[in-house]
């Protein structure tokens, strides 16, 4: 069953792609000694940092926007050969209970809007599927999301030539006809929104709920481990501003434990990628839903 979780009139539900290898704590936090973690041991499994590879799923006014894509089919081969479901996942959640015959129609025809919190591997990875080389949208009455920040530095010509998934799962959607870029805060419905929360990558943003008195928000990569709900400073290692990323961090944080948000973190474990922030003591602790 997959994670649901209302805010307000807004239905948020967790959609996991795939489950990579664990790691070193330390090989994700290179700055973050292994005596700061003793606190934290529940966060890890048998003392390795597990991330799961997560997106989710908003329905707002009659829309539906896919937050993140994940890795995509596979097989990684830099994850251990896994392989991706993230498709398949929504494609169940959006299956009408009365499934009509009609082939022309696929429930990923439901996605109004695919939102990219940033453009790493795992978030890009089920936007296009190939066949004889040729790309095609998974989600073909979508529009993709993309922050400028990151098309411009991703696109970097030396850089895209390091980045293979950015030429297969971004660069055609322009051609394609797909894309929009966002620069700053920019309103999906009344009620959902994208809002700039730079550092782990240039454009990094996340996506604001404010419905009928309630608010959430779904953080991307703000937050990779549960430790860092208590440890708004620790940055993963991949943060590419990593001052930037832990500003970012601490003020939804402070915002999120202030007003009561319900929080989405597609890296956090399933059963506890959305929850609360509470106050206890000089620390905040997750609280999952
Ligand atoms: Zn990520």
């Amino acid at each position: 069953m997959a994670e649901k979780a209302t805010i307000g009139n807004v239905e948020i539900t967790a959609v996991l792609d795939m489950v990579p290898p664990p790691r070193e704590p330390s090989a994700m936090f290179p700055d973050v000694p292994a005596s700061a973690w003793e606190p934290y041991q529940d966060t890890l499994e048998n003392g390795m940092l597990q991330l799961y590879y997560g997106a989710f799923l908003v329905m707002s006014q009659g829309k539906t926007i896919l937050v993140d894509t994940g890795m995509g089919p596979g097989p990684h081969p830099e994850r251990g050969n896994l392989t991706g479901n993230l498709y398949q996942v929504v494609s169940d959640v959006l299956q009408p209970p009365d499934n009509t015959m009609n082939t022309n129609v696929s429930p990923s025809d439901q996605v109004n809007f695919v939102v990219h919190t940033h453009l790493h591997a795992d978030h890009v990875g089920w936007n296009l599927r190939y066949s004889g080389g040729m790309p095609a949208p998974n989600f073909r009455r979508a529009r993709y999301w993309i922050p400028k920040p990151d098309y411009d530095y991703f696109t970097e010509p030396e850089r895209l030539e390091q980045t293979p998934y950015i030429q297969r799962q971004i660069i055609p959607l322009r051609r394609l006809r797909l894309q929009e870029i966002i620069e700053g805060p920019k309103a999906v419905t009344d009620e959902v929104s994208v809002l700039p929360a730079p550092g782990h990558t240039p454009g990094h943003q996340v996506v604001l709920i404010d419905s009928n008195g309630q608010k959430g928000a779904v953080v991307g990569d703000l937050l990779h481990s549960i430790a860092q709900v208590s440890e708004p400073t620790w940055c993963a290692g991949v943060d590419y501003d990593k001052s930037q990323s832990a500003a970012s961090r601490e003020k939804l944080l402070d915002q999120a434990e202030k007003e009561g948000w319900i929080l989405a973190a597609g890296h956090f474990p399933p059963g506890k990628q959305v929850g609360k922030v509470v106050r206890e003591g000089d620390k905040r602790r997750w609280q999952p839903l």
